[in-house]
């Protein structure tokens, strides 16, 4: 038997953590039982519902490295995959309930509903529907219907006795019949009740494996008894645990990124969203936790998914993209870093093929510092800002020692000599002052790192030096200044300080 999952959003939102997760799950045991992944789009609740949503989950998923074979873009067998193009399905089966008697019509009002739960909330109770219109007819009801009246349409169940299933993540779980009561399966609107068009559409569609969120464990007796109205066998179910921040409680915004765009706003590779994604419930049995989507559809198992709930850690997420941006091309780096640095204002609009290849050498140097690429610009301010004026207190205070006094006057002396700075003269100068002054080792370097940096600690200066003494030529936006003028307006400042 092929295996058939789906998974099926409302696009009432954007795509969150949590739901994408769903979405992962799905589909990573559908690639990895060379099984189909279907798309389907959930969109009955008209007024919550919107194609923009529905556009961006889409570029959502594809961004993140999902593909389906069939949905509402790419068609397939059993379409359509839009809930609501698929109205008529929903009649048929409602008409045909409805003569066999395992539905019938509703007309009680809202407000008698309302009244009716609150009274059993008061007492403690499950609130059940009553059964009211139970006894009313097809005829009748038709009668009524026809004279202006609005009806619902509820499922008529056993109303007592017990309902089990067995749940891939959870094992056996049973449900008592009599707290569930009627479920409305078509709305007084004639729109299908979301309990309702989930059973027609994954029958039809012969799905044989729902795979969801937690909070779906309540509608899946409902579900259940929906099967077996229709005479439609029931697929498998697996209910993924929640996904909560590092606090234990549900994953909200107050944690930082909840929307997939975000991440990719932020510089989070889509590979590392996913493979972080995938450990959501889950662990590889060896413990790797670094692994690519390859990698993931290998060894994914729905069977060893985790009941408890599910933290979806920050830090972790920094940490797994770090070590997928170790594993890009240095030319994919670039590319990606590129824009941000363009955000910054740093890198212009338009890159010359020199300019390029100075970004690529940056991009090498930084690369191991950034837990995404929106962290780029951060990590580069060292070189296109330079702010003598800015120094955080201890470093100043460091300019003040015997030894970076000497060293200081010294090295803006040589330097102010020399035509072509570089990290070679650099060394030659920095041995000369050593010589001169017999400052050496931290005394030494300490104060010219400050000189050339404004900051107490940062990348090499055998990096940092052909970087800025390059950049400086290159004719950026942020000009970068080269050794010798920053020399000038550190003199600068210390002389007004
Ligand atoms: N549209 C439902 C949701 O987004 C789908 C639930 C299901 O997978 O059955 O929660």
């Amino acid at each position: 038997m092929t295996v058939r999952v789906r998974f099926a959003p409302s696009p009432t939102g954007l795509l969150h953590v949590g739901n994408v997760r769903t979405a992962l799950f799905n589909w990573l045991f559908a690639r990895q039982k060379e099984g189909v992944f279907v798309l389907r789009i959930e969109d009955t609740d008209v007024e919550r519902s919107a194609a923009e949503y529905e556009k961006s989950l889409i570029d959502d998923l594809r961004w993140l490295g999902l593909d389906w074979d069939e949905g509402p873009d790419t068609g397939g067998n059993f379409g359509p995959y839009r809930q609501s193009q698929r109205l008529d399905f929903y009649e048929r089966h409602t008409q045909k309930l409805l003569k066999e008697g395992k539905a019938y019509h509703c007309f009680c009002l809202p407000e008698e509903i309302e009244k009716e739960r609150k009274k059993a909330i008061a007492s403690g109770k499950m609130p059940v529907y009553g059964g009211k219109c139970r006894s009313i007819s097809l005829e009748e009801a038709r009668r009524k219907i026809n004279s202006g009246d609005q009806a619902a349409i509820r499922l008529r169940t056993p109303g007592k006795g017990t309902i089990s299933y067995d749940d891939i993540v959870r094992g056996t779980l049973r449900f008592d019949l009599n707290l569930v009561g009627d479920p409305v399966i078509v709305r007084s609107n004639g729109l299908p009740a979301y309990n309702y068009a989930v059973v027609v559409d994954d029958s039809l569609m012969k799905i044989t494996h729902v795979i969801r969120g937690e909070d779906h464990i309540s509608n899946t007796p409902r579900q259940l008894l929906v099967y077996e109205a229709l005479s439609f066998p029931p697929p498998r179910f697996a209910h993924l645990s929640m996904v909560m921040g590092k606090d234990n409680t549900r994953l909200s915004k107050r944690h930082g990124a909840t929307a997939v765009d975000q991440f990719e706003k932020d510089g989070v590779l889509p590979s590392a969203l996913f493979n972080t994604l995938s450990l959501l419930g889950w662990a590889p049995p060896d413990g790797q936790e670094v692994l690519t989507k390859d990698e993931l559809v290998r060894l994914f198992d729905l069977k060893k998914v985790s009941r408890s709930a599910a933290i979806f850690d920050y830090d972790k997420l920094s940490w797994i993209n770090r070590q997928h941006i170790k594993k890009l091309a240095l030319r994919q780096k670039t590319e990606l870093a590129y824009p941000y640095m363009r955000e910054a204002k740093f890198l212009p609009e338009k890159m010359s093929e020199t300019q390029w290849r100075w970004l690529e050498r940056m991009v090498e140097e930084l690369a191991e510092r950034v837990d995404r690429f929106s962290d780029f610009p951060q990590e580069a301010a060292v070189l296109f800002e330079f702010s003598p004026s800015g120094m955080e207190k201890d470093v100043k205070k460091e300019l003040k020692t015997e030894c970076a006094v000497k060293v200081i006057r010294l090295f803006a002396e040589k330097i102010s000599r020399v035509r072509e700075f570089g990290y070679d003269k650099f060394a030659a100068i920095t041995q000369e002052i050593r010589e001169e002054t017999s400052c050496k080792g931290k005394d030494l370097y300490h104060p010219l790192r400050i000189v050339l940096t404004a900051k107490g600690s940062g990348l090499d200066l055998d990096k940092f030096i052909p970087l800025v003494e390059e950049g400086a030529k290159l004719g950026f936006p942020t000009s970068v200044l080269n050794c010798a003028q920053r020399v000038s307006e550190m003199l600068k400042f210390i002389d007004r300080t």
